[in-house]
């Protein structure tokens, strides 16, 4: 097959993982620079330019696409989708799951175990939303935060509110959230990839941490993850419209409950813990399903 890749940079090692697995199975595999890529979005016929020249046609597109970037990312990527060239994931299941809240909100309509979660645009209301969100012990985060920078555990309602007076004055947008105690600064990642967990791994933060972000200092290892933690993360997959993502998830006293969805999840982080390579069977999905047109969405 054809491939291509868009990365902002192609040396990380989830990027070079995957062209590696793309090799090893014969196939030719592109990498493009997301943010190097122009087209006329005005003609009917639509195209991506790259350094002076039009991108041949390719069977299926690898979008990485960093949070920074998912603007003009997701756009790059509606045109390949447009021309009917089959996307990992589609541009629009990629915006959506950037969408913090519109993600939460989709996943409670299926169903699926949320941490009890607020969001609250006028100050005076943080006192009804401390109430809501159940008191203290709660967790405050920034809707943009990544890598657990942002994310505050208040231990008593007076610094809750102090945080959140803080956050606000700083004109960014929180989440309040119930504190999963008993998850004990573990959370786990189930990857999926075309509607089946191929590997699991739960991260524990550094002593006397919450956050179980490598970033963070946290370490990660294997895991079996139970009957009902592993439909937890298909479904969400699945309700997202991602096929592939990394689920984090919390094992809370009333089960499972899904902090984030993924798109562009690390490989690194989950191959090491794991020994699989993840990338490989990326790939092997990628055989089994890029069809011509098999895009659903092509940016609708
Ligand atoms: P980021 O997207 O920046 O990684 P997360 O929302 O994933 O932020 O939070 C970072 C870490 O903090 C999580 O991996 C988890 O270990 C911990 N954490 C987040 N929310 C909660 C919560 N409600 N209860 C307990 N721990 C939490
Ligand atoms: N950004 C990814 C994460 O938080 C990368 C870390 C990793 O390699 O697991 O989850």
């Amino acid at each position: 097959m054809k491939l291509a890749m868009m990365a902002v940079n192609p040396k990380l090692y989830s990027h070079t993982r995957l062209v590696e697995a793309a090799e090893a199975r014969g196939h030719e595999i592109q990498v493009i620079n997301t943010l190097r890529c122009y087209m006329n979005i005005a003609s009917r016929r639509p195209e991506v330019w790259y350094n002076g020249e039009k991108l041949p046609r390719f069977d299926a597109v690898i979008p990485r696409i960093g949070a920074s970037v998912t603007y003009y990312g997701t756009a790059v990527l509606r045109q390949f989708e447009m021309q009917g060239v089959f996307p990992l994931n589609e541009s629009v299941a990629i915006g959506r799951s950037r969408d913090k809240l519109r993600s939460m909100q989709l996943l409670a309509r299926d169903g699926i175990g949320l941490p009890v979660t607020l969001f609250a645009h006028d100050p005076k209301q943080t006192e009804e939303v401390l109430k809501l969100a159940g008191g203290a012990p709660m967790v405050i985060k920034l809707l943009e935060g990544t890598q657990g920078i942002g994310v505050v555990l208040a231990d008593t309602d007076r610094s809750a509110k102090s945080v959140i007076e803080a956050f606000r004055g700083a004109g960014v947008n929180i989440l309040v959230q119930e504190f999963i105690k008993e998850a004990g600064g573990t959370d786990i990642r189930a990857l999926v990839v075309g509607g089946k967990v191929v590997a699991a791994m739960k991260r524990t933060g550094a002593e006397g941490e919450f956050r179980s972000n490598l970033h963070r200092g946290g370490s990660a290892a294997q895991v079996k993850i139970s009957p009902e933690e592993r439909s937890t993360a298909i479904r969400a997959a699945k309700t997202m419209g991602l096929n592939v993502c990394g689920v984090d998830m919390l094992r809370s006293n009333h089960g499972p409950v899904v902090m984030e969805v993924n798109s562009s999840p690390g490989l690194e982080g989950v191959e090491k813990a794991t020994g699989l390579d993840i990338a490989g069977k990326i790939i092997d999905f990628i055989e089994r399903t890029a069809k011509e047109g098999k895009t659903r969405t092509k940016g609708r």
